[in-house]
């Protein structure tokens, strides 16, 4: 997890900017008609034909979304790369293109940089998206990653999050809280090696919401999924702050209200068990832990038998008058309001 030092590292400026660009971006080709040009030139130039261009952005900066000592550099390229797609997943496009922007300070050698573009590049690969471009620049202290996603649509097939009518019901793909419960993990075992860095963890019984936090997978293939089964939803937004707070913004978006049940959200059972051993309430880790990263949608009643029973689909509640509010049933069935207490990057600082 931590850095070897006895190898060998080559430091940045022996390279100088040009060299690094030329050698981090050499491996990467150039799969879509749309590229014209990527890499090498002062923009890239793209072609969309007929079809409508979504292009999201994110920051992400160390210390305040990411913790080096225990997320590795690959796995914070790939993660970075995951973000960004995930919310052109989320409008019901396809992810195309990225630019990605670097600011890292001469702490990092050459070989730190190469793992984080071997992350990019893996991610690149597997959800076929061209690297067209970016930005490197030098930082005083922490490493800065900004990925730009580019993605093409039919006008007609682009989801917003305003689309949702009362009596839609609230689908959501995969289990929730899993990254968070994650970070609980890594958290724990960070002050575990602070105290007895001989201690190995094993973190084993814990793979899978450790995998969920550190190698989270943007759901292009529910997105794909969707298409197959002829549904296209009326809402979606992709899950990145806890299942509160983008049920808010679809209601808030939609100006409709909602009724979500607590004995409904899919939780893998090492969620359920992390819960137990940390203390914590199984229903506020999937409303309130961030970065799941699948899909939370709306769909017309009429398009349920479609859905119905597929083991990646979860229907959770529906959609109410906006009178109403936005809703939890809990397992007792009463009502309580949802709040967006979310993942407030703000919070504590
Ligand atoms: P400029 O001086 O016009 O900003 P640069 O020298 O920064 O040009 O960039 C040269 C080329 O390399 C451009 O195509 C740019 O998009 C690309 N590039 C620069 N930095 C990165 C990076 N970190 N990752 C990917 N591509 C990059
Ligand atoms: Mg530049």
């Amino acid at each position: 997890m931590l850095e070897d030092k006895n190898n060998e590292k080559t430091s940045l400026e022996k390279l100088g900017e040009f060299g690094l660009i030329d050698h981090l971006t050499k491996y990467f080709t150039i799969n879509h008609k749309s590229t014209i040009k990527g890499v090498g030139d002062d923009a890239a130039v793209l072609d969309f034909k007929n079809k409508k261009t979504v292009l999201s952005t994110d920051l992400l900066i160390e210390g305040i979304h990411f913790d080096l000592s225990y997320m590795p550099l690959k796995h914070l390229g790939y993660k970075a790369v995951m973000v960004n797609i995930s919310d052109v997943y989320a409008m019901n496009a396809k992810a195309t293109q990225i630019t990605v922007s670097i600011a890292v300070s001469n702490r990092f050698p050459l070989e730190a940089i190469e793992e984080l573009y071997a992350g990019i590049a893996l991610a690149c690969k597997t959800y076929n998206v061209d690297m067209i471009g970016g930005d490197t620049t030098s930082s005083n202290k922490g490493m800065l990653i900004s990925v730009t996603a580019l993605g093409e649509a039919e006008e007609k097939d682009i989801t917003y999050r305003s689309g949702a009518k009362p009596n839609d019901l609230l689908v959501v793909t995969g289990d929730l809280g899993g990254a968070y419960m994650g970070l609980q993990v890594l958290e724990r075992e960070k002050e575990v090696f602070k105290v007895n860095p001989n201690n190995q963890p094993d973190l084993e019984p814990y793979s899978y919401i450790v995998e969920r936090q550190l190698k989270p997978e943007a759901r292009k293939d529910m997105v794909e999924l969707l298409r197959k089964l002829d549904v296209k939803p009326t809402s979606m937004i992709d899950i990145s702050d806890g299942l509160s707070s983008e049920i808010l913004h679809l209601c808030k978006n939609s100006k409709v209200g909602c009724h979500l049940y607590e004995n409904k959200i899919p939780l893998d059972p090492t969620v359920i068990n992390s819960c137990e051993e940390f203390k914590m309430d199984s229903t506020t880790v999937a409303l309130s832990g961030g970065e799941d990263y699948e899909l939370l949608f709306t769909i017309d009643q009429a398009d349920f038998p479609k859905i119905k029973g597929n083991p990646n689909l979860t229907v959770i509640g529906h959609m109410t008058d906006a009178e109403g509010g936005a809703n939890l049933v809990t397992r007792a069935d009463t009502l309580i309001p949802l709040t967006a207490q979310g993942w407030n990057s703000f919070q504590g600082s």
